[in-house]
């Protein structure tokens, strides 16, 4: 089960992911983007995190919310609209206390269909979407399977999609973003969004283990 501790726990781990990769996503940036994806996460989740401090929630859903309010407002990046409808979404659909596998994999997935929705990126244009959707089927495949579901191997399993989502962005050329208006050029370098979002969910797991 996530409860509204954990939640906090995995979006603290999130802020401090951004933080130790800041560098390694700028640089990913500068390649393909405007050089600011590092700073651009980095200051969204270290805002997040102080406004969390103050927060008084009542359901895992108030900290995703939350986190999402605060992205939309504190980045200015297209990463920063794009995430915070993510964790707004999926956090619309938390309401209680508690939620177990099944539930947090339906918010997040709502939380999905509401990035495509604001971005229109679908898999394979090379975006956070790459790290995202594979990371969501693996959660699902697990969850479904049916039997008693370990919210723990879910988010192993989803880690290990999207890291392997980002890593399969490389050959990929980007259609939607900044890294699209160098068509052919992009090919050859992973995304930077699809890098953050597998911080996000590697975070997941690793709060989870
Ligand atoms: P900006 O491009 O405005 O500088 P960032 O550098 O913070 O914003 O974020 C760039 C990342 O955002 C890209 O690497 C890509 O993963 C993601 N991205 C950009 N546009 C879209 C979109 N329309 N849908 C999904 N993801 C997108
Ligand atoms: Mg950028
Ligand atoms: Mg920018």
């Amino acid at each position: 089960h996530m409860d509204i501790p954990l939640a906090r726990a995995w979006i603290r781990t999130v802020a401090a992911a951004m933080e130790e990769h800041q560098e390694q996503l700028t640089q990913l940036d500068s390649a393909i983007g405007d050089a600011d994806h590092g700073v651009n996460m980095h200051r969204g989740f270290s805002t997040v995190i102080a406004a969390l401090d103050g927060l008084e929630s009542t359901n895992v859903g108030d900290v995703l919310v939350k986190t999402g309010t605060i992205l939309i407002s504190s980045v200015g990046g297209a990463s920063g609209p794009l995430y915070g409808t993510f964790f707004r979404a999926a956090g619309r659909q938390l309401t209680t206390p508690t939620t177990d596998a099944e539930h947090l994999l339906a918010a997040l997935e709502a939380g999905l269909a509401g990035l495509q929705k604001l971005g229109g990126a679908v898999p394979g244009d090379k975006t956070m979407v790459d790290a995202i959707a594979p990371a969501l089927a693996a959660f699902a495949a697990e969850v479904r399977t049916g039997g008693s579901v370990d919210l723990t191997a879910a988010a192993v399993e989803a880690a290990a999609a999207a890291r392997r989502g980002m890593l399969a962005t490389i050959p990929l050329q980007a259609r939607k973003g900044r890294a699209s208006y160098l068509g052919a050029r992009s090919i050859g370098h992973q995304d930077p969004g699809a890098t953050s979002a597998a911080l996000v969910f590697q975070a997941l797991a690793d709060v989870l283990q």
